[in-house]
């Protein structure tokens, strides 16, 4: 079996909890991967005096693939998400996450199946803002024809290569013309001219926002611009039993950044009772990922492995505070460990 290097940023808050959690998770799997650990974030601020140190990057650019722990974003000035700017520098333009029902996790759905694929760089996280004068500021929507046609046909090869059967854009296009406007035309472009075989559907975001706790099972896979994707990945992590259960991956042309969607979650650090689940299925996503575009298939059995382990530890009841239980951290791990199946 090969070995295979990842850059693995552990992140802050419960980032290094559940870090270690799924770390030993993949080592009682048998992934045959050599950790490269670089830092990123307020740690990285701490020991280096910069949030995305330049080996960070390097180890990135160099390797291709890197696990993520969440890295705190402070809600005000003076301090650009490490999150965003990684995004950015790699161009990671595509975000996948995949929303299922787990089994042994109650929610109001059974079987949600949906997969967000939200355009991670333009939009309203452009970061351009200013005062056009005091007491007035503006923030700048940006939609290029570049980035919305390169989302939209991401999502509808990815929707091919999963044989999945719809993809619908949430959108706001009545009020945001121009923006909103060539993001759905671009979809609508894809569909028409590139993959008329899987169907395309359009809702206003208000709208299908009430359909989706309505009835998500009327949505297959979701196209969004970014700050709807954002919240919209959200809410469908409420439909499925919340942020510990919702994996993420980001994909540029080059480079695949594999994250939870949840943040940092301060409130919860350093006490043990953080969900690793988000992040082990996001290693899960990234063991898919390697397999695919590294040609060793072993992988695809130790990521079948794991899902299977966690399915079956869920169905038995052993869950993180979050979903209604009453493991540790380190617990939840041990519990997927010990049903982890050996050939
Ligand atoms: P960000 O700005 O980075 O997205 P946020 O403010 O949206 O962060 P999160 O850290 O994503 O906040 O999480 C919101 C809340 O959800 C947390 O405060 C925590 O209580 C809960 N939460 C998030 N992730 C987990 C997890 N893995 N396990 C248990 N609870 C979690
Ligand atoms: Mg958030």
């Amino acid at each position: 079996m090969a070995v295979h290097t990842v850059v693995l940023i552990p992140g802050d808050g419960i980032g290094p909890e559940i870090t270690d959690a799924v770390l030993a998770v993949l080592e009682a799997a048998g992934a045959q991967i050599e950790w490269v650990r670089h830092q990123a974030g307020i740690t990285a601020l701490e020991t280096s005096g910069e949030v995305l140190p330049a080996d960070t990057l390097e180890a990135i650019e160099h390797h291709g693939v890197a696990l993520k722990g969440p890295c705190t974003t402070p809600v005000g000035e003076g301090f650009s998400s490490v999150n965003v700017q990684l995004r950015k520098t790699f161009d990671l333009y595509a975000a996948v996450r995949p929303v299922r029902s787990l089994p042994g996790v109650k929610t109001r759905y059974e079987d949600v199946d949906l997969i967000i694929i939200r355009e991670n760089t333009e939009g309203l996280y452009s970061g351009v803002e200013n005062e056009v004068t005091p007491g007035v500021v503006m923030s700048m929507k940006v939609a290029t024809e570049n980035g919305c046609e390169r989302i939209a046909k991401w999502a509808f090869r990815f929707a091919t290569q999963r044989q999945r059967e719809k993809i619908t854009v949430f959108h706001k296009a009545n009020i945001m013309k121009m923006t909103d406007g060539l993001f759905l035309r671009s979809a609508e472009y894809t569909h028409r001219h590139d993959y008329p075989n899987i169907e395309y559907t359009s809702a206003i975001i208000d709208a299908g926002c009430m359909r989706l706790v309505q009835d998500p099972s009327q949505f297959d896979v979701l196209l969004l611009e970014n700050l709807y994707g954002d919240v919209i990945s959200d809410l469908c992590a409420g439909l499925v039993g919340g942020l510990g259960v919702v994996p993420g991956a980001n994909y540029g042309e080059k480079e695949a950044i594999f994250e939870a969607v949840h943040g940092s979650a301060p409130d919860i650090a350093g006490k043990n009772i953080a969900n690793p689940l988000a992040l082990l299925m996001s290693a899960v996503m990234m063991l898919n990922y390697l397999a695919e575009t590294t040609e060793d298939n072993s992988l695809l059995d130790v990521a079948a492995r794991i899902r299977e382990a966690y399915d079956e530890a869920l169905q038995a009841g052993e869950k993180t505070r979050d979903l209604g239980g009453n493991l540790g951290t380190a617990e939840f791990a041990q519990a997927v460990i010990k049903r982890i199946k050996h050939n």
